[in-house]
């Protein structure tokens, strides 16, 4: 039997593979909304194989992630920074970005002593004929709230490091692929344990603390989020309790020192918060009700480690990262030696706002749609607009309206072939991927007490496919093989 007469045969059996260690080491999504209850799952979907990712690449990227925590830290202290530069967008944006800002204030009383941050910084690689620069890397976005798939990341590396060292049905040649280590997920669990131990050790609490992970009704990732849950349980002894903004309303209190509490059903006693480490509050959605934004307010006045604050959620808006492309603003807080290798990935950004020329660059967009991506203050993928749409929109809104949005320069990256996987069905397509970098920064007081990098995630999508993450169905999980 040759390969060229049974060509499916060997993929069908790599298939067949994959999606069963998939699903045995917790590669899962649940199938539906309601389905928590951990019986209707599916695997989630996945590449067969990893994706080349040049070598140089990747670490460029690890080697700004310390520098980038640095920046995302420093411009979360700087309120006034915030205020300035979120002024005509949260005024444009006033029931999410204006509402966010108003919480600053409720921060502002009390000042955090614990500061716990999870970014995730996301690149595309450029293709060689769009690029002249330095380094082949376009920053797409910073995550810095509910930066999601860092324990479906770690297994799917390790997913690919399985199916790369099968004897293969092909070839008798061993070839290593150049496979980095990836264990992402235990990298979130330790910033979050030592954030733990150093409000412990701040406010001498007396009981073992507890973690607060905030979720969405209805998650279909919940299991990304369990895996994390355990390994805090089973490597830190720390309890991390799953709670919705409504539960945290009714349950949560904070005391005259600041302390938060949650009201357990299994406890008689209230249990005292360290960490609150937020997997939903990203999107207006996840605030229905007055009940919701209490529940942020609540945890917004309390003295845990918020991961993210509500300062550090704004860092992370559309509007700060393209004010940041501006000449000399990232220098303004950090070093000039890591703004230059930090700079060198940026995609070009334009404000839509009316005294930043915001008229002269929708006017940009709308003569060359093909190059631009129009960008809202919202997370989560499926919200940018492109080409005719985005050109229609332009036309179509208010200069106040256009404020909430910012341009960004479109990125080309390159496109290579893979298989995409997705429940129990695969796909060869051409493909593009996005590389993430998890990002840990633990500090108290305003020293730094940790920077890493925590691992990275890759996720690829079909080539012509505008925009969306693995949550909007669009992308799956992906794992980088290094190439020269
Ligand atoms: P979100 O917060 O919704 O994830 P992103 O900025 O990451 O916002 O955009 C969502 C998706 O849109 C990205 O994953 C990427 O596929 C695509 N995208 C974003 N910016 C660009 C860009 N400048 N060029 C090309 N595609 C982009
Ligand atoms: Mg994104």
């Amino acid at each position: 039997m040759t390969q060229n007469t049974q060509p499916r045969t060997p993929l069908r059996a790599r298939l067949s593979d994959a999606i069963s260690y998939a699903i045995s080491h917790g590669i899962t999504v649940s199938q539906t909304k309601d389905s928590r209850s951990g019986t209707a799952l599916t695997h989630a979907p996945f590449t067969l194989n990893p994706s080349p990712l040049p070598v140089e690449a990747h670490a460029h990227a690890l080697g700004i992630t310390k520098p980038l925590n640095d920046l995302v830290v420093a411009i979360a202290n700087d309120y006034p920074y915030l205020r300035k530069v979120l002024a005509e967008t949260a005024n444009a944006d006033r029931h999410f970005t204006g509402r966010l800002m108003q919480l600053l204030d409720v921060a502002e009383r009390r000042p955090d002593r614990i500061l716990l941050s999870i970014c995730r910084y996301d690149y595309f690689v450029n293709e060689p004929q769009h690029d002249q620069s330095s380094t082949p890397l376009r920053m797409v976005e910073m995550n810095c709230i509910a930066a999601s798939f860092a324990s479906l990341a770690t297994r799917t590396s390790s997913l690919h490091r399985h199916l790369a060292s099968l004897p293969s049905i092909t070839t008798t040649a061993t070839i290593t692929p150049n496979l980095p280590p990836n264990e992402p997920d235990k990298g979130l669990a330790r910033g979050m344990s030592v954030a733990r131990h150093r409000y412990e050790a701040l406010y001498k609490t007396t009981n073992p603390t507890i973690a607060v992970v905030v979720v969405q009704p209805g998650e279909r990732n919940s299991f990304d989020q369990d895996i994390l849950r355990f390994q805090l349980w089973d490597d830190h002894r720390l309890q991390m309790v799953r709670l919705t903004l409504a539960q945290i309303s009714e349950l949560g209190s904070v005391d005259a020192e600041g302390r938060m509490w949650v009201n357990l059903e299994d406890r008689e006693e209230l249990s005292e918060v360290s960490v609150v480490y937020f997997r939903a509050g990203y999107t207006p959605d996840d605030y229905p009700s007055e009940t919701e934004w209490r529940a942020r307010e609540l945890i917004e006045s309390s003295v845990a480690a918020k991961c993210p604050s509500v300062a550090m959620q704004l860092v992370g808006t559309k509007k700060v990262q393209q004010v940041l492309d501006r000449d000399g603003e990232v220098e303004k807080f950090i070093g000039n030696e890591f703004a230059g290798d930090i700079r060198a990935t940026f995609a070009g950004q334009y404000s839509l706002a009316e005294d930043e020329d915001g008229e002269k660059h929708a006017f940009m967009a709308i003569d060359r749609p093909a190059d631009f991506v129009l960008k809202p203050q919202r997370e989560g993928g499926g919200n940018n607009l492109y080409g005719d749409e985005m050109k229609k929109e332009l036309l179509r809104m208010s200069a106040e309206e256009r404020s909430a949005y910012v341009l960004m320069e479109r990125i080309r990256p390159v496109i290579v072939k893979n298989v995409l996987v997705r429940e129990g069905l695969y796909e060869e397509k051409d493909i593009v991927s996005e590389f993430g970098v998890y990002g840990v920064y633990v500090g108290v007081d305003g020293k730094q007490v940790e920077n890493y990098v925590a691992g990275t995630l890759l996720r690829s999508k079909a080539a012509e496919k505008d925009d969306g993450g693995v949550a909007a169905g669009v992308a799956v999980l992906d794992s980088p093989v290094l190439v020269d």
